[in-house]
């Protein structure tokens, strides 16, 4: 307590003969009663003396008894402050064996070893965090570094694809990547239809931006062409074509759409369908560019008419690329020479 037990209390009380403590007349708090009540707190100013166990309780707002008996006693020695010094050491026998009083060193206890437990547990979980964010870092840059090498993903088993062959290559460098690897095959996150969606939020992020490029530059071509892939399935690809600030011209492909047919009509829903989704107008569309196919080109009823009806000044141009395939075709049919060189 800091001050000396003898300048604040002359004691009262005498030891008896069977070494238990005889209290009578006693007027003060007795500082000796600290040494066999350890929870005593007593105020000197207040001159009042308080349980430290049941006051930390109240303050942590632990559950504690609420029977009123139990509660009204304890309250004097957790608000009110006990004084009454002339039956002092009784009340605190019967203080430290209440329900009350044990309950509130047995909950803090609890509660304080419950923490450490759980900041253990915490600091355990944070650094799992951690850990699991690096390694999918490194996921996600393989595979934009397979995407951007135009490299395929997968293989011809799970073990053989580029991405796990990959990942299993900079583990060697990244323990948290190894870490992750060596995980249950459930928990990867690297399976075919993870990697699948994954690829195509990646490529919603680039078409964003590459609609938001090409809506600064205000005016744009719109370039499309279909062909069928190996399994049969007819795929139109489609590209704009825009000048930026430097004056130069920029091509950029923004993806294959799957059409159920070539018909001018679909390709058309599908050309409002892109500009739609890449928030551009066809009203800023100053040019379009397909091969010579009739549902591309016919200037009565192909892809050309239907967007010249909504946007006189996107102009049609036949591809130069295909123009030059059918002049080298033709040459070759004809030219005898040509043929055999080729
Ligand atoms: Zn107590």
């Amino acid at each position: 307590m800091g001050i000396p037990y003898s300048s604040l209390s002359k004691s009262n009380s005498t030891q008896g003969a069977n070494g238990k403590r005889l209290e009578k007349n006693i007027r003060r708090y007795l500082f000796s009663w600290e040494d066999e009540f350890k929870w005593i707190n007593y105020d000197a100013v207040k001159e009042k003396a308080f349980c430290s166990s049941c006051v930390k309780a109240t303050n942590m707002k632990l559950p504690l008894p609420t029977e009123s008996s139990e509660k009204k006693s304890a309250l004097g020695f957790v608000i009110n402050g006990f004084n009454n010094w002339k039956k002092a050491h009784e009340k605190f026998r019967r203080h430290e064996a209440s329900h009350f009083h044990r309950a509130a060193n047995e909950m803090i206890l609890t509660s304080t070893s419950d923490s450490t437990v759980s900041s253990k547990l915490s600091t355990q979980h944070l650094q799992d965090m951690k850990d699991a964010r690096k390694a999918l870092d490194h996921i996600f840059s393989s595979w934009i570094f397979l995407g951007c090498q135009g490299l395929a993903i997968r293989g011809k088993t799970k073990e053989s694809s580029n991405l796990f062959q990959l990942l299993e290559l900079r583990s060697m460098d990244v323990p948290v990547l190894k870490k992750w690897m060596n995980r249950p095959e459930k928990y990867k996150w690297i399976s075919p239809d993870v990697t699948n969606e994954i690829v195509l939020d990646i490529s919603l992020v680039i078409q964003r931006e590459l609609s938001n490029t090409i809506k600064k530059r205000d005016f744009f071509g719109f370039m499309m062409d279909n062909s069928s892939d190996i399994t049969g399935k007819e795929q139109v690809s489609i590209s704009f074509r825009t000048v930026d600030d430097e004056f130069q011209i920029n091509e950029d492909f923004c993806g294959f759409y799957e059409t159920a047919t070539t018909k001018s009509k679909d390709l058309f829903l599908i050309k409002k369908d892109v500009l739609l989704r890449s928030n551009l107008r066809l009203e800023n569309c100053r040019g379009q560019c397909y091969d010579g196919a009739a549902a591309m080109s016919s200037e009565i009823a192909g892809l050309q008419k239907l967007v010249l009806q909504q946007e006189s000044r996107a102009l049609y141009v036949h591809c130069r690329a295909h123009n030059l395939n059918l002049v080298i075709q033709d040459e070759i049919k004809n030219i005898p020479d040509i043929e055999n060189i080729m």
